[in-house]
């Protein structure tokens, strides 16, 4: 049977994307069945977001309770091992190549963690596609996470055309890409070879020919780098706060930093911001990271 409800209408080329999109925000209605119409795809959703429409869906049959699991790109991490489940989850999900489970949690400098294959093929690499862009990845080689994908966004809808941007701990480059696309250029700096490798491969699978990466410790930054930039990234959440000075130093003023930080209470990073020039500073809430901890964002613009 039918039934009438909110719908987003997309190109079908870019069907999947939107899908992954619309499943990370929550609001992809599984319960209903996406349609075809001619080149768009109409994919069913649970409340009526800006530039959705009315559409007739059929009912899913119910799916059987799947295991709770992080997607990113093809790979499953599940959070509990069991390979009877993974191969479950496997076959009930058509894009999966993988299923994983943590062996460590995110650990070293390098921000990596190992795994035990569970299910599929026995890799830790894998295709992300986020918001048109793909990211070449290896979980286990380098850094990175698909829950940061609306954050990332948030920072391009804030970059004007033009503009020299810092990405101090780029890893294999999610945010200097989707940044590249708006700045003149891109400076992203990782110590990570692995993720360097990622990256150098990341910039030319996006045409992003104007991020520049730099394998290097963000440490000695401003004896490398005679210019300062207009917005300085700072993603490295367990470790960011002892590069302020870096970041100052090498950001223009009246310019904007984004210091991540992972902390237990709000204003948790205040203090140690404010010993900085600061015109103005904002603490946003990105994501959930343990029961007691979440990630969180200082929007910090320099004085002029
Ligand atoms: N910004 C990337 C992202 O969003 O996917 C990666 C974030 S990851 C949490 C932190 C990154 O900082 C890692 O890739 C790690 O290799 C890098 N890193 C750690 N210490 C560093 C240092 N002293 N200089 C440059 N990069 C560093």
């Amino acid at each position: 049977m039918e039934q009438e409800q909110w719908a987003v209408r997309v190109k079908r080329n870019r069907g999947e994307e939107v899908r992954q999109q619309l499943i990370r925000e929550g609001i992809l209605d599984r319960q209903r069945k996406p349609r075809i119409e001619g080149e768009f795809l109409i994919l069913p959703v649970i409340s009526g977001i800006e530039g959705a429409e009315r559409a007739l869906f059929e009912t899913r049959d119910p799916l059987p309770d799947l295991p709770r699991h992080e997607l990113i790109g093809g790979i499953a991490i599940m959070l509990e091992r069991d390979p009877a489940a993974a191969e479950q989850l496997l076959s009930l999900r058509p894009s999966l190549h993988t299923v994983l489970f943590p062996l460590s949690d995110v650990e070293g400098n390098f921000r990596t963690r190992r795994f035990e294959v569970l299910a599929g093929i026995p890799v830790t690499k894998t295709l992300c596609q986020e918001y048109g862009h793909r990211f070449e990845i290896d979980l286990s080689e380098a850094y990175f996470s698909a829950r940061l994908a609306t954050e990332r966004q948030r920072i391009a809808t804030m970059q004007k055309e033009g503009g020299q941007v810092l990405d101090m701990f780029a890893g294999v480059g999610p945010f200097a890409v989707t940044l590249g696309k708006k700045a003149d250029r891109v400076l992203a700096v990782d110590i990570n070879p692995g993720a360097v490798r990622l990256m150098v491969r990341n910039i030319r699978m996006n045409h992003a020919e104007n991020v520049l990466p730099i394998l290097a410790d963000a440490t000695s930054l401003p004896h490398m780098v005679p210019w300062t930039f207009d917005r300085v990234i700072m993603n490295h959440p367990t470790g960011a706060l002892p590069f302020l000075p870096q970041a100052f130093r090498l950001c223009t003023p009246g310019g904007t930093i984004h210091c991540y930080v992972l902390q237990s209470a709000e204003g948790e990073a205040m203090t140690e911001i404010l010993k900085y020039p600061v015109a103005e500073v904002t603490e946003r809430y990105v994501r959930s990271y343990s029961p007691d901890r979440w990630h969180a964002v200082y929007d910090i613009r320099k004085k002029s």
